[in-house]
């Protein structure tokens, strides 16, 4: 194993102690084995005799070079240094990188940026991985470094080997969050085992995380993403690829503001409604490929990144920035995908060219289609095909889009159609959101395009809503192999309650006139 052998450089080498543990193959490979270090070590070993040493300090000076230029980056760009240093890797000196991978990693330093510089490195494509490999020359015939160094180099690749595998030995869950107690994890798996059902309570997860919805949204995000769907597993570099999303989450996440109702768990709602809808519709998923489903799932997460939480129709008004940047024509939407497109570029880059533009097509298409203002045209469209077509199929290859676009506006209005105390919380954020707009119009003297606090007639206002969502569903049921009577239903039995409530409140008045008039 290599971590014995950097961890005891002079015990006599022993052949069996470079081979695979039996239970190594239910291991997740360690990133630097993806970088192919191991065997680099293990042909190195037979040319320098035997001695364990010598072939530790293999690395090529390309190698070390590609390293240093990660290291000494930021968090976010990372992934992007790989792919530049991947292409351009020279034979440059060492030496930088010897100094600030042992400072960074004896110093305990942000350890998760050491995990992300490995992933990012296991998930470049193998061509270019081994160009960079292939560069000739080994850091000890390029010599002259002295043995203590070579020591601490050692210790410092050791280190981050050993805390970059034990994290990928770990699900999410364990490896996030310290601050959870046994009791909020157990809460969350509980939460988990309905994570691909309609009734799941992302609020339980929220709670159990203190009311960090950036914590709880990267736990809902790994939870289905990585350990659910699976739809990473065919991928080479697999390990890396997870490492590159996971890191992908966390940026986007990071980006989310934190605005009452659209923050980083409005993202991960909306995500988990998608991965829910379509794990109910099995016909259509499985007609899906498993890149169009990662990139639905993780768009679907990303939708509203850096939402300012404020409506179109206020930044159209206020001649806000982004309305003019995009000549007033879905100027959220528009923002959403691009800043979203752009963190997304170290894993997306990974893939094949034509797999990254069909990519980056459904991705903005999915998220323009979450413009409230395209709400009535996707209703109309969709009615029109089906009137040309009753047999009109999510499964064919020629509608994935379309359904897919119906899939994640139906998730991101889904609220209404859960069960009331989930919906009744969102509602309560949307309102307060809506209510420091209303402010804003009002102070700045913008014609009011949501409601005011204390002015609005709540059970009017749902139902209204309730009723110009309600299409999009009945006709999304009517596609074949698309079934969403389940959310017909719980958006019935929330306009019911809401009927309900203001009858009682209709009796209750009805009532005190009368008492009035016999007084
Ligand atoms: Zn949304």
């Amino acid at each position: 194993m290599f971590l014995e052998l950097c961890g005891s450089p002079d015990v006599p080498y022993d052949d069996d102690e470079w081979r695979e543990e039996p239970g190594d193959e239910a291991l997740p490979r360690s990133a630097m084995a993806e970088l192919g270090i191991k065997a680099r070590l293990n042909r190195r070993l037979r040319t320098c005799g035997g001695s364990k040493e010598a072939a530790t300090l293999s690395l090529s000076p390309s190698e070390v070079h590609v390293l240093t230029r990660l290291t000494e980056k930021s968090h976010e760009s990372v992934t992007e240094m790989t792919r530049k240093a991947t292409a351009t890797a020279t034979t440059k000196s060492s030496e930088d990188f010897f100094d600030r991978l042992r400072n960074q990693v004896s110093n305990d330093v942000d350890l998760s940026t050491a995990e992300s510089i490995m992933s990012a490195f296991g998930a470049t494509p193998k061509s270019r991985r081994q160009s960079v490999l292939s560069t000739s020359g080994s850091w000890a015939e390029g010599g002259g470094r002295s043995p203590g160094r070579r020591a601490s180099f050692r210790k410092a690749i050791k280190k981050v080997i050993h805390t970059n595998r034990l994290k990928q030995k770990m699900s999410a869950l364990d490896r996030l969050p310290g601050r959870l107690s046994g009791d909020q994890k157990a809460i969350v798996r509980q939460a988990f085992d309905r994570v691909s059902a309609w009734d799941f309570d992302i609020w339980a997860v929220y709670d159990s995380c203190g009311g960090d919805e950036r914590l709880a949204a990267q736990l809902v995000a790994e939870e289905i993403v990585l350990e659910r769907r699976k739809v990473v597993e065919s991928r080479e570099g697999k390990e890396g690829f997870c490492g590159l999303l996971r890191t992908f989450f966390r940026e986007v996440l990071a980006k989310y503001e934190k605005n009452p109702y659209h923050g980083a768990l409005h993202g991960a709602d909306v995500l988990q409604g998608v991965h829910a809808l379509l794990a109910s519709n099995a016909r259509f998923e499985g007609a899906l490929g498993e890149d169009t489903l990662l990139i639905v799932l993780v768009d679907a997460l990303a939708h509203d990144v850096g939402h300012p939480g404020l409506t179109n129709a206020f930044l159209v008004e206020s001649s806000h920035e982004l309305a003019v940047r995009y000549n007033d024509h879905s100027p959220l939407e528009n923002m959403h995908a691009r800043v979203a497109l752009d963190l997304a570029k170290p894993w997306l880059s990974t893939m094949d060219r034509d797999v990254q533009k069909r990519a980056r097509f459904t991705w903005i298409e999915l998220v323009l289609a979450t413009d409230m203002k395209e709400h009535a045209a996707a209703i109309f469209g969709l009615e029109h095909e089906l009137s040309k077509n009753p047999d009109y199929d999510a499964a064919e290859p020629g509608n994935h889009t379309t359904c897919l676009k119906i899939f994640i506006h139906a998730a991101d209005l889904s609220n209404p159609t859960k069960a009331w105390p989930t919906y009744e919380r969102w509602t309560k954020c949307i309102m307060e959101e809506f209510y420091a707009q209303a402010d804003k119009e009002k102070a700045d003297g913008h014609k009011l395009t949501v409601p005011l606090r204390g002015e609005c007639k709540m059970d009017k206002f749902q139902l209204g809503f309730l009723g110009f969502i309600r299409p999009l569903f009945v006709t999304a049921t009517k596609i074949t192999n698309v079934d969403m009577q389940d959310q017909i239903d719980g958006l019935d039995a929330i306009a019911k309650k809401w009927q309900d409530k203001a009858a009682a409140e209709a009796a209750g008045d009805a009532a005190e006139d009368a008492d009035n008039v016999r007084r």
